[in-house]
């Protein structure tokens, strides 16, 4: 029988699970509110109920069908130990959530941060498969970052590295939520893209942009591809200064690890190809290995709506 895993998206919002194999492929899927706040124990009882109800709708034993459960969280985790350090959400510290859930599920738990869940996913089954050295940037609310280094997750001293939306590429630029400014993720996140074309669209009331979306609060990381397609110029320049933004946070990681390969996942990269088109002749002038025989290659991230729970399971997979 196929090797099943389970994995766990645990997030402030919601807690999703799934039932996913070696491939990354998802059996079947259940979520419930996370219905903060709540104590430690009381979460972990609904992971764990969350996870038998999905098992017993689906046919499954936990004991006897699933190999282990993975859990991705926010926040700073000790993958090693199992614990998960500190997590503005949950408002938990030093929260043992390996040897607790163990003992509720009965098989091993792994728990990881929700980004290196993400490029761990990429490298067992996704498109870094193999890869020793990848990284993993996703351009969402925020900016965030997983790197896979030398054939493992780099953590980084306090379980806080890879914090890559909080370089600055803009001295003295745009206030972060962080307290530096400049911050990439300023700049390169879907929010950051989504504010900048509603600005372009208060300035150009000419703007095709406008017919695609004529409801300005409606705006999102989308359109204004859409409309550069449609040859909108407005459209044009907000995608070329974000693309040139997210090049020079991106020239900076490239230079600094040489990965393989470097995932793009998050809300912008569902552009898929016509971001990457947009951003190779940007990399190429700058990446300082440009003229080296093996490039680093920019792929979109293979995990896309599910990357959280397929992640998860993957934490699982990489212990076994
Ligand atoms: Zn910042």
């Amino acid at each position: 029988m196929e090797k099943l895993y389970i994995g766990v998206d645990l997030g402030g919002t919601n807690i999703a699970a799934g039932i996913v194999d070696l491939n990354g492929n998802i059996y079947c899927k259940k979520s419930v509110r996370t219905n903060l706040p709540k104590p430690e124990a009381e979460l972990e009882q609904d992971i764990y109920n969350l996870c038998k109800s999905l098992c017993e709708e689906n046919g499954y034993d936990i004991s006897n069908d699933i190999i282990s459960v993975g859990i991705g969280s926010p926040g700073s985790v000790d993958g090693k130990r199992g614990i998960v350090w500190s997590n503005v959400n949950f408002g938990y510290e030093n929260w043992r959530i390996k040897e607790n859930l163990e003992k509720l599920f009965g098989i091993s738990v792994y728990v990881e941060n929700d980004a290196n869940a993400a490029i761990i996913a990429e490298v067992m089954a996704g498109n870094a498969k193999g890869c020793d050295n990848a990284l993993i940037v996703t351009l969402g609310t925020g900016v965030g970052g997983g790197a896979f280094l030398n054939g493992q997750i780099y953590a980084g001293y306090n379980y806080a590295g890879l914090e890559v939306g909080h370089i600055v590429i803009e001295k003295d630029g745009r206030l972060c939520n962080c307290g530096r400014k400049g911050c990439f993720e300023r700049y390169a996140s879907a929010s950051a893209l989504t504010r900048d074309t509603q600005a372009a669209m208060n300035a150009h009331p000419e703007s095709l942009l406008w017919k695609l979306c004529p409801d300005i609060e409606k705006a999102n990381a989308k359109i204004a591809f859409d409309a550069m397609e449609k040859g909108d110029k407005v459209a044009t320049e907000v995608v070329n200064t974000y693309i040139e933004y997210l090049a020079c946070g991106l020239v900076n990681l490239i230079n600094i690890f040489q990965p393989e390969v470097v995932c793009l996942g998050g809300g912008v990269s569902n552009q898929q190809q016509a971001l990457l088109d947009l951003l190779q002749p940007l990399i190429d002038k700058e990446d300082f290995a440009r003229n080296a025989r093996e490039r680093t290659k920019i792929v979109i991230a293979k995990f896309r709506n599910d990357a959280g729970i397929i992640g998860a399971a993957m934490v699982g997979v990489n212990n076994d």
